[in-house]
């Protein structure tokens, strides 16, 4: 069973630092019948973060009713990159209410007008229609629905295996889950498509083989040949590592495709709208893709994602074939138009390069000083901290758990551990972190590395 944090309220150090404040226990007594309602009327599988009840987000910062305040290196999950609570979303949020428009399905509205051209305006030359949908694991599907259609056309029935990477997360539905890269996800599903493959990332530290012709040798082995696929998919960043593929190694895959009528698909749903320094991962490959998959940070906070793509593989179905209830939801497009207007307004993809780089030299800092930490990966403001049994590559997932709950007692909020054996602690603050909050975000983080080792 995986590890949960304890419930039992206990006395911590108070903290009061510019941007952190902890003056009660933790968890705080109060919040335990909000916490004790959820675990009873949810599913197991929605507890195990830490315990805080959020109560109010403001740009990196997180606040509960009961006086405490932390440092957000969440944003959600990797959502809030205009930061929380962002005032153009806020009040474009308000116009719309205002507007008196909250749903009009696939009917017409004149802010997902507004929205796709935008997007489209976003997206490298040849990428020129997007359709909208709700949640990232949608836009894999949809992607997946895309490119065996297309496969079919350009290779007949045989063209329909989809290539991906081992240790991706794509999403948890059917075709998502199947898409990713770890195999313990997919018992549920009892009976896999044997089209979907996987191959080794070699944007992993673990991965020694960083060479494309390991992805060439290893589709030989599985006896997959280029006419039986139809797609390749992949994080532009494993979200598990916050690894990206060597440069080489993605142009000659976006060469490879186009050589075999294969489509190129990047999963931008962590990596899009400036988290890496750049608006689209992709584009620290120097190579465009085919169809891009987005989501979370498209909004910085409701529900909204999209798959853009070249117009003659987003054309493949005909009139209302290729829908979805909630597409171009009139109140996650005005938050989405804001979003993306207050990245690029406030400079946020450049803060992301800069904080985001001199974040990464702080935490390599910190790892050279503890040996539990075996590496550090990522790039702009993603960042994956492996902890590890010292001298080794062995991951370990309880100090890397109690890493994080030694951090959130000290006003620095992150998810639970990610990626290989959940011992990836992922770093990932909203883009309009300051260099200030870094400094005070990795004394806490440094003091709770020591700590949780020692105990
Ligand atoms: N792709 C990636 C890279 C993701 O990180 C996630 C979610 N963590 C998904 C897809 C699935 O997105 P959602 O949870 O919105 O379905």
């Amino acid at each position: 069973m995986a590890l949960v944090y304890d419930l039992t309220p206990k006395a911590v150090p108070e903290i009061n630092t510019a941007y952190r404040r902890i003056k009660t226990k933790i968890p705080v007594p109060e919040s335990l019948p909000i916490l004790k309602a959820l675990a009873r009327f949810e599913p197991l599988s929605m507890t195990g973060q830490p315990p805080i009840v959020w109560h109010r987000a403001d740009g990196f910062q997180v606040f509960d009713k009961w006086g405490n305040k932390w440092i957000d290196w969440s944003s959600g999950v990797l959502v809030a990159s205009a930061g929380h609570t962002a005032p153009a979303v806020v009040s474009a949020l308000m116009d719309q209410i205002a507007q008196g428009l909250l749903h009009n399905y696939c009917f017409p509205s004149e802010i997902r007008a507004k929205l796709v051209e935008r997007l489209v305006g976003l997206a490298p030359e040849g990428i020129d229609k997007c359709f909208l949908l709700t949640t990232g694991s949608e836009t894999i599907e949809c992607a997946i629905k895309l490119a065996r259609t297309h496969g079919a056309k350009v290779g007949g029935a045989k063209k329909l295996g989809i290539v991906s990477f081992e240790g991706a997360f794509h999403g948890r539905t059917l075709g998502s889950q199947q898409a990713g890269g770890s195999p313990a996800l997919k018992e549920w599903i009892g009976s896999l498509d044997p089209n979907f493959h996987q191959v080794p990332f070699p944007g992993d530290w673990r991965c020694e083989d960083k060479s494309f012709d390991l992805f060439l040798k290893t589709l030989k082995q599985k006896r997959v040949t280029p006419e039986k696929v139809c797609c390749v998919i992949t994080e532009t960043y494993q979200g598990g590592n916050a690894g990206f593929l060597p440069v080489e190694y993605a142009k000659k895959l976006r060469e490879w495709c186009t050589e075999n009528d294969i489509l190129l698909v990047f999963d931008e749903v962590q990596a899009g709208f400036g988290r890496t320094g750049t608006l689209w991962g992709f584009e620290h490959y120097g190579v465009v893709p085919d169809l891009i998959c987005c989501g979370k940070a498209i909004s910085s906070s409701l529900p909204l994602s999209c798959v853009l793509g070249r117009g003659d593989i987003m054309d493949l179905f005909g009139p209302r074939e290729m829908t979805s209830t909630h597409t171009g939801n009139p109140l996650c497009c005005a938050a989405a138009l804001a979003s993306i207007q207050t990245i690029l307004d406030k400079g946020l993809i450049s803060n992301a390069a800069v904080v985001g780089e001199y974040l990464l030299r702080k935490l390599e800092d910190i790892a050279s000083r503890h040996p539990v930490i075996g590496a550090v990966q990522g790039k702009g403001l993603v960042a994956a901290v492996h902890i590890v049994k010292p001298g080794t590559k062995d991951p370990d997932t309880e100090l890397a758990f109690r890493i994080v709950g030694s951090c959130f007692e000290k006003g620095l909020l992150m998810f639970a551990p990610v990626g290989f054996k959940g011992a990836t602690v992922k770093v990932s603050p909203p883009l309009c972190i300051t260099k200030e909050a870094i400094d005070d975000s990795c004394l806490a983080f440094e003091e709770a590395v020591a700590e949780a080792a020692k105990s």
